[in-house]
């Protein structure tokens, strides 16, 4: 069962996992918190091992973990610490969903990626 809280996300009971954040939440939570940027774990309260802006994968075919990324407000980030805060849960479950069928679909060439998008439909 889901229930609304007073600021207006959504949890899953059973879970305890946010289904729908609002839009304060969202701010002080994931924007300027360090909580999941997916479910909203605070750190502490299970593993965080943090997520990639741009994918391990992707750093490590182009050689970029070494090198430094220049964001639009002119600070500059090494690609290796361009990182979210995520809990290993929802790190594991989009490496498993999103990331590797995605890797491997760019990796495989054209027949790859047709195949992934037929998938998917
Ligand atoms: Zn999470």
């Amino acid at each position: 069962m889901w229930t609304r809280e007073a600021d207006g996300s959504v949890i899953d009971e059973a879970t305890g996992k946010i289904i729908f954040f609002s839009t304060e939440r969202f701010v002080n939570d994931i924007c300027l918190g360090d909580c999941c940027f997916i479910c909203g774990a605070k750190q502490g309260e299970k593993e965080f091992n943090n997520e990639h802006i741009l994918p391990e994968w992707l750093l490590r075919r182009f050689n970029l973990f070494d090198r430094v990324i220049t964001l639009t407000n002119g600070a500059t980030v090494q690609y290796s610490r361009y990182t979210l805060p995520c809990c290993a849960d929802c790190n594991s479950l989009m490496g498993d969903e999103i990331e590797r069928p995605l890797s491997e679909a760019i990796s495989g060439g054209l027949d790859a990626l047709i195949e992934l998008i037929k998938k998917t439909r």
